[in-house]
C-alpha cells in the first residue's frame, strides 16, 4: 500500500510557477503582487454531512476546490493557490487518482496551483484552502451595501438542493431536470470571473451556500440595511419551476443551499454596466430587489407589492 509520501508525491505534487517554493518543504513560500491583498478562505467537506461517502471522487475533487474559489469570486479576488488537507480512511489509489484529477481539472481552469496540504488517515475529510488577491480598494465586502441598492442574482438558486431532495426521496425528478440538478449539486460552478468583473461595480457580495435567504442576511446584517425582494422576480431554473411539489421548489429556492451563485447588491446607476458584464460573461444576472433601510430582514412582495409571508430560514450548521 502506497506510503503518504508516495501519495503526496504521486498524485498531489504538480509544478506550481507563481509560487517561490511549492509542495515538499514545511511551508510553501509565496509572494503575492505589490498593491494586491491577499484573500484566504478554508473550507472543510465531511463524509456523511456534506457528501455521501460514496460519492464519486472526481466530482469530489471539483466540489472540494469550487466550493472554496466560490469564496474567493464573492470577495472579487482572483484565485492563486490552494492548500489540501485531507483524511483517508484507506489509501485507495484509485479513489485518490480520481480526486487529484476532479481537483487539478478544476484548478487548471482558474489557474490555482496547489503549494501545500497535509494528508493523514481518518474519517474522510477534505479541507481546502485557497488564496486569491484583490486590490485593496475593491474588495467585495458584506458590511458595504447601502440602503437603496439594487440587489442582484446570478444564475438561479434552488436546484442543488432540489437534487438532494431528489437522493433523500422526498422527491422524484426525471430526464432533463434530475441531470441538471445533479450537476448542480456534484459539479458547481464558482463565479471567478463574475467575482472579478463587480470589482468597483457592486457595492457588497456573498455567495450562496446556505440558501438564498440566509446569505442575503448575513449582508444585510454586516451592513445594517433591510431588503424587499419580488417574488416574481427570483430566478426559477426549469426543474424548479417544473417541480410538482410547490412547497419543496421554493424550499429549495429560498433556503436550499450549495447553489454558489453570487448575491450581490450595487447603487442603480450602474445597472447599464451589470448588464453588459452578464451579457459578456454569458451568465444570468436577475435584478431581484433593494435594500431599505431598517433592520436586517428581507421580506418577500409579490409584484402587486402584497408581503408574502416567508417561515423560511437558511440552514443552520448547528440547528
Ligand atoms: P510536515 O510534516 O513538515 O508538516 P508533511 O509530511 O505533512 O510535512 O507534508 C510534506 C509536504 O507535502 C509539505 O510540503 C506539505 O505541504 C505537502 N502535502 C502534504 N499533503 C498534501 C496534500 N494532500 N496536497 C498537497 N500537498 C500536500
Ligand atoms: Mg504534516
Amino acid at each position: 500500500m502506497a506510503s503518504e509520501f508516495e501519495i503526496i508525491r504521486k498524485y498531489f505534487t504538480r509544478a506550481a510557477p507563481s509560487a517561490v517554493l511549492g509542495v515538499g518543504d514545511d511551508c510553501a513560500l509565496l509572494k503575492s503582487d505589490p498593491g494586491m491583498l491577499l484573500a484566504v478562505s478554508t473550507d472543510m467537506l465531511t463524509a456523511g454531512t456534506h457528501f455521501f461517502p460514496d460519492a464519486e471522487p472526481g466530482k469530489l475533487g471539483h466540489k472540494a476546490l469550487a466550493v472554496s474559489l466560490s469564496d474567493l469570486a464573492a470577495m472579487g479576488a482572483g484565485p492563486r493557490w490552494a492548500t489540501l488537507a485531507l483524511s483517508l480512511p484507506e489509501a485507495d489509489e484509485k479513489w485518490i487518482a480520481a480526486f487529484a484529477e476532479g481537483f487539478f481539472r478544476l484548478a487548471g481552469r482558474w489557474r490555482t496551483e496547489l503549494i501545500g496540504g497535509d494528508t493523514t488517515r481518518g474519517p474522510l475529510t477534505i479541507s481546502v484552502t485557497v488564496m486569491g488577491e484583490v486590490p485593496a480598494e475593491v474588495a467585495l465586502r458584506r458590511d458595504a451595501a447601502l440602503g437603496g441598492d439594487d440587489i442582484w442574482l446570478s444564475g438561479a438558486t434552488g436546484e442543488a438542493a432540489l437534487a438532494l431532495a431528489h437522493l433523500k426521496g422526498r422527491v422524484k425528478l426525471e430526464g432533463a431536470a434530475l441531470e441538471a440538478c445533479l450537476s448542480r449539486l456534484h459539479a458547481p460552478e464558482p463565479r471567478v470571473d463574475l467575482g472579478k468583473r463587480l470589482r468597483g461595480l457592486a457595492r457588497s457580495a456573498i455567495d450562496v451556500s446556505d440558501g438564498l435567504l440566509a446569505d442575503l442576511g448575513h449582508i444585510l446584517e454586516a451592513s445594517r440595511v433591510g431588503a424587499e425582494l419580488v417574488w416574481d422576480k427570483l430566478p426559477r431554473a426549469k426543474a424548479i419551476a417544473g417541480c410538482p411539489d410547490k412547497g419543496l421548489a421554493d424550499d429549495c429556492l429560498l433556503a436550499g443551499g450549495d447553489d454558489y451563485e453570487l448575491v450581490f447588491t450595487a447603487a442603480a446607476s450602474r445597472r447599464k454596466e451589470i448588464e453588459a458584464v452578464g451579457k459578456d460573461l454569458e451568465i444570468p444576472l436577475a435584478l431581484i430587489g433593494a435594500t431599505v433601510p431598517g433592520n436586517p430582514v428581507v421580506s418577500l412582495r409579490d409584484a402587486r407589492g402584497k408581503l408574502v409571508s416567508s417561515p423560511h430560514k437558511g440552514f443552520d450548521h448547528f440547528a
